[in-house]
């Protein structure tokens, strides 16, 4: 485990509630013990490996914080996914069928809420950072935002009028069909659907065609075209099912120099002046709370559960 102490962050008091958060990602949970958004107290990193030893690292990491600080009043868990987010589901907080080794039916929430003795707020990884951005960050105002990211998956979470998006189950935005780029005959790496998104746009589909990540491609490669092609056909999905005002996106892929840029250029070429005037540069953006983004979600999520000023 690795683990920070905050420097000169305020200690808890009485009259500001602690909160535990979880960003559950695939291959390590991002945890934090805060008082508001402005204050991490304790912060650390543990990898994803089976979830007794993950879920047991994490549990070991809380309960030091707690007998240092006081008492949780709340803990936000903003998990990889599929995952149950039904409240009235008897399945609530488990993870559904997935391909990670050891992971499908395990319960991600009720280990926590059975030590910690307080109520949890759940939702998707890219729900909650969909979530953080537009108390906190880069959707800030906006009443149909989106947070995507593209990384070993792809995924995408959306907050419309405030609240996240959910129904049966939660958004599945990597897995929509995408029109083939003529230059690329990838048959895709989807175990569900082959060419999808994800199956044709996800780091490890860049790797399997060009045996590289796409910021190791050169940079007139044809490869950052293809990519670009792809993230664009969400976003401009997005904006026609969802009437976006702001997609944020985000994710290891995106660290590529340039590829925003191209995926707006993209965008906005296949929208083709569809949706109105729009400011593809004020469209989609990077996420402003960077790598918290996922962590500041579970801690909006634990502070929603029990009713807190997100000061937003
Ligand atoms: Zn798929």
């Amino acid at each position: 485990m690795v683990s920070r102490d905050s420097v000169g962050q305020a200690q808890s008091t009485a009259e500001r509630p602690l909160y535990a958060c979880i960003e559950a990602g695939g291959t390590k949970w991002n945890l934090a013990v805060a008082c508001e958004r402005s204050a991490l107290l304790r912060t650390a990193r543990v990898a994803t490996t089976t979830p007794v030893a993950t879920i047991g690292e994490s549990l070991a990491f809380f309960d030091a914080a707690r007998s240092e600080l006081g008492p949780i009043a709340a803990i936000g868990i903003a998990s990889f996914g599929p995952l149950d987010i039904d409240r009235a589901s008897p399945n609530w907080g488990h993870i559904l069928r997935t391909p990670k080794p050891g992971w499908t039916g395990a319960d991600v929430v009720t280990p926590f809420t059975d030590a910690l003795g307080c109520p949890a707020g759940l939702d998707t990884d890219v729900n909650g950072a969909a979530l953080a951005e537009g108390l906190w960050g880069a959707a800030r105002g906006c009443r149909s935002a989106t947070y995507v990211t593209v990384g070993t998956g792809i995924g995408g979470g959306a907050l419309i009028g405030g609240h996240t998006l959910r129904g049966h189950g939660h958004p599945e935005m990597g897995h929509i069909a995408v029109h083939r780029h003529p230059e690329d005959d990838f048959a895709g790496s989807c175990p569900f659907h082959g060419d999808c998104l994800e199956g044709v746009a996800n780091g490890p589909a860049i790797n399997a065609r060009w045996g590289c990540s796409l910021s190791e491609l050169p940079e007139d490669h044809p490869g950052r075209a293809i990519i670009a092609y792809y993230l664009a056909q969400l976003a401009v999905g997005q904006l026609a099912m969802l009437a976006s005002d702001r997609i944020v996106v985000g994710g290891g892929v995106l660290a590529t120099p340039g590829l925003l840029a191209r995926i707006r250029a993209e965008a906005e070429r296949l929208a083709a002046g569809y949706f109105g005037t729009r400011d593809f540069d004020a469209l989609i953006v990077p996420p402003a709370l960077g790598d918290d983004a996922g962590v500041l979600g579970a801690l909006a999520l634990a502070m929603r559960v029990v009713g807190a000023d997100t000061g937003a």
